[in-house]
């Protein structure tokens, strides 16, 4: 984020339900059916949010962050909240990334918002996949093609799937990303949104393929990609990959040029992009990539009285401050127990501190991998674990 000069946003994890229905859209499956909403004690109606996007900007709006700077790029990481049904890939509580860009309508930045995550998925060495794009057009092309598109539906509309049904009347372009075979069959030759942009759509358009070409990034135009949020316009694109099941989306995103005056803010073009963690765990695990390193403490006082605890513990906090992992016993066990639970929690080194050990300031350094011990001063210790 920092090499795009992207700048951290932290919203709250919840804001007014109206926020999100306003922009999201309330004919949306995310809002229609997915939102985590409460009434909170003040009867107020609060929704844990389900994306990072309207915070975003409902925060740049309240900010005046606009005024700052012509050009405002945010990022932001976080848990999101969605009642979808649970399956492998799609979970209620998720985590995504994401960026936004607010104030300009160059395409420079819708592909920047493209490359952006793709350059950290090769950056771990993600290998396949793919990413698709797709003009969703604007309020001057898109109604004219929501009437020529419904009158090629309604041809067909008792062989729909119940869902495509109900989407045909509340937002018939969504019945063109139905996963049902039936639906896939009979909108086979739907006329596409890209056919029907208007001229300033299409130019839009044509300068973001230019650009990628330019790049040397590769993508394909899919006319049927519509994402589920509404609040998109003109471009809108998504990075899928093969090793991923049914939910095969890593990343997503598009242009938003209505959205900050939809929420109360001036007409400001934007454009964004979301990308799931969870997701791109799973790449990365399926890819072999997490290895998990747990943390092991270094050094493991062994105490064989009170004193000697009370001594472990001061020295614990002196080399814990140094950033040196160090645990103790707070049991109060044996001898023999507390090197049991060392081992156990396969601490590279002991010492045991007792009576003797404090009296001579000297005690034993056990290495425990190799069964090395070496004497050195309890004064020293943070030299002798630097050192050996
Ligand atoms: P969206 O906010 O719907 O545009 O989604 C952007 C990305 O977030 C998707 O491409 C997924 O990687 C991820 N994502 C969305 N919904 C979920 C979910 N329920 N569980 C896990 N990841 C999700």
């Amino acid at each position: 984020m920092s090499s795009y000069n992207y700048r951290e946003i932290r919203t709250p994890i919840f804001e007014q339900s109206t926020l999100f229905a306003r922009s999201i859209g309330e004919l949306t499956d995310i809002v229609s059916k997915e939102m985590y909403t409460f009434l909170d004690r003040g009867q107020e109606s609060i929704t844990l949010r389900p994306e990072g996007t309207a915070a975003a900007l409902r925060a740049y709006i309240q900010n005046n962050l606009g005024e700052q700077s012509p050009l405002t790029k945010l990022y932001y990481v976080g848990p999101m909240f969605r009642q979808e049904r649970p399956q492998a890939g799609r979970l209620r509580q998720f985590h995504q990334f994401g960026a936004e860009a607010i104030g300009s309508s160059s395409p420079l930045l819708d592909v920047e918002m493209m490359v952006l995550p793709r350059d950290v998925y090769l950056q771990l060495s993600i290998e396949e996949m793919s990413l698709s794009i797709n003009s969703v057009g604007c309020p001057v092309c898109r109604p004219k093609y929501k009437t020529i598109l419904v009158a090629h539906l309604e041809k067909v509309f008792s062989k729909l799937s119940p869902e495509s049904q109900a989407r045909l009347r509340q937002n018939p372009l969504r019945v063109l990303d139905s996963k049902e075979e039936q639906d896939r069959e009979l909108t086979k030759n739907a006329p596409l949104m890209k056919d029907f942009l208007c001229p300033e759509c299409s130019v839009h358009f044509a300068s973001v393929t230019a650009i990628l070409g330019t790049l040397n990034v590769p993508y394909q135009i899919d006319g049927r990609l519509v994402r589920g949020l509404d609040y998109y316009t003109k471009t809108a694109f998504e990075i899928t990959s093969t090793a991923l099941g049914s939910q095969d989306a890593l990343a997503g995103g598009g242009r938003y040029d209505l959205l900050v005056e939809e929420l109360g803010g001036k007409p400001t073009p934007g454009v964004g992009f979301a990308a799931g963690m969870e997701r791109l765990m799973m790449v990365l695990e399926k890819q072999g990539q997490i290895k998990s390193k747990p943390l092991l403490p270094l050094l493991y006082f062994v105490a064989l009285d009170a004193r000697s605890r009370s001594w472990a513990f001061v020295q614990a906090s002196a080399l814990r401050s140094k950033g040196i992992s160090i645990e103790l016993d707070y049991m109060e066990r044996s001898a023999k127990a507390q090197m049991r639970e060392a081992n156990r929690q396969q601490a590279k080194y002991v010492i045991v501190v007792g009576e003797s050990e404090l009296t001579t300031g000297v005690a034993r350094l056990k290495n425990m991998l190799t069964g090395d011990e070496q004497t050195i001063q309890l004064e020293k210790i943070e030299q002798a674990l630097i050192s050996t």
